[in-house]
């Protein structure tokens, strides 16, 4: 039976240390007790309570890491089916893939696309997360010089070896070091040698069958010969059977605490289709329904851009809102003579604004007050935007020593406040700027500092 928070607690070292990466033991607990983090996460439990509590409180979708430091990488560890039951954990996976068969433009120009497609959305770095490298010649001499290319070309793509060939996989994963790479794959003709070989290296392994049952087949092998950290590749090439393995194996593991398919999967929509848009069309019903890692044929930013935004949709934690850093942002290249604008952290809202400030091309400051996520009238409503805040927050932003006038013009929404803020902010003039954001071109077009 799952252990309670408080169970998991009293077996915990309550250093209250934050060496978890969360800042009280009760709330790792809580968190072990969810299913949402491993308990060897706390670096001072024993291996005795590891063991006891491990079981019985791991996630029913095992977490799997490739590398180290901070540049892991990391898979699985869900614990709900639909998202608004709790969230879900550790976004898809999306890798794009290179192989000894290609040219040697067309390697550097698929690593090169890795490093630059990179975007940055409320806050958050939004990316292709691995390379698989797969191996079509045989070789390991070519394997490897391709391995090597990858892993100094690209220092912060997490790694997947395809190979058919033991030793390349094993000569390649060497190569890999700390990378700790996803090793492709173990099948019943090779499951003995490569579950050897992953034990050895610590790597995880990708079991792949020919069909979900002979899947299940592999897992329950490898589960009671000990190796634990396995990603599942069902073997499915149509769009209709790979969905339908990864919701059979994620209801499997969930609801019914199967263990032969509590594991993340790996999907490859460039082995489903060769159309672009399809693949693109493929990886996103494939983001929705459970994919772990998501293999692509190549980079290109109008078909990874709107996945990793589906991504994040799917991922972000429904429930909490998402937010931006309270900050001084500086909007189309600002000056002591530029506009300030105040609004919340919301992140929506900090989006629109930004967005309508940046198309209007006057330089601006926008001010972004911390208001725990909420927006404009919400966030005043609950007391946490309101005149005694917002100054609060002016005074210490530094925008004093950036600006030579005192204007500050503040969201339409929050008119109601002004008489409030100017007492607050005696030495500034409070404009109230327009309701709606829409209407904040025209308005910055024709705004010149108070005299
Ligand atoms: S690392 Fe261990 S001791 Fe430290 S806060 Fe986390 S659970 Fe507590």
């Amino acid at each position: 039976m799952a252990l309670t928070g408080i169970q998991i607690l009293k077996m915990l070292p309550k250093k209250n240390c934050g060496e978890c990466k969360i800042p009280t033991c009760l709330a790792f607990a809580m968190k072990v007790a969810a299913g949402q983090i491993e308990i060897g996460e706390c670096p001072y439990v024993s291996e005795d309570v590891k063991q006891s509590i491990g079981e019985a409180s791991a996630p029913p979708i095992r977490t799997i890491k490739l590398g180290t430091g901070d540049k892991v990488f990391t898979v699985g560890g869900e614990t709900c089916m639909f998202r608004h039951e709790k969230r879900f954990e550790n976004p898809t996976g999306i890798a794009v893939l290179v192989t000894t068969g290609m040219s040697a433009a067309d390697v550097d120009g698929r690593i090169s696309r890795f490093k630059s497609l990179r975007y940055e959305r409320v806050g958050v770095l939004l990316k292709a997360d691995l390379i698989a490298i797969k191996d079509e010649a045989g070789s390991e001499a070519a394997y490897t010089a391709l391995v090597q290319k990858v892993l100094s070309g690209a220092d912060d793509a997490a790694i997947i070896l395809m190979s058919t060939n033991n030793a390349n996989i094993a000569a390649a994963a060497k190569l890999c070091g700390s990378r700790k790479p996803l090793l492709y794959a173990a099948d019943s003709s090779n499951a003995k040698e490569l579950g050897l070989l992953a034990k050895e290296l610590g790597c995880p392994l990708v079991v792949r069958g020919s069909n979900l049952d002979e899947t299940v087949l592999l897992t329950e092998k490898f589960l009671a010969d000990g190796l634990k950290d396995m990603v599942i590749d069902s073997g499915a090439r149509t769009i209709r059977a790979a969905f339908e393995d990864n919701v059979v194996s994620r209801r499997s593991a969930i609801t019914k605490k199967y263990k032969p398919l509590g594991f993340p999967t790996i999907a490859f929509p460039c082995e489903i289709t060769s159309d672009p848009l399809m693949e693109a069309m493929i990886s996103s019903v494939l983001i929705a329904k459970y994919a772990g890692i998501i293999v692509l044929s190549d980079l290109q930013g109008d078909m990874l851009f709107p996945l990793l935004l589906e991504r994040l949709n799917i991922f972000t934690d429904p429930q909490r809102p998402m937010v931006v850093q309270e900050d001084v942002y500086n909007i189309n290249g600002p000056n002591e003579n530029s506009p300030v604008l105040v609004t919340c952290n919301f992140s929506l809202t900090y989006f629109i604004v930004s967005g309508e400030i940046e198309g209007s091309k006057v330089p601006s400051w926008l001010l972004i007050k911390d208001t725990e996520g909420l927006s404009v009238l919400t966030a005043w409503a609950a007391g946490k935007f309101g005149a005694d805040m917002i100054a609060q927050f002016i005074k210490k932003s530094g925008i004093e020593e950036k600006v030579k006038h005192r204007e500050l013009i503040i969201p339409g929404y929050l008119a109601s406040i002004k008489g409030e803020l100017e007492e607050e902010l005696p030495a500034w003039t409070i404009t109230i700027g327009p309701r709606e954001a829409g209407h904040l071109p025209a308005f910055l077009k024709e705004w010149k500092p108070a005299a």
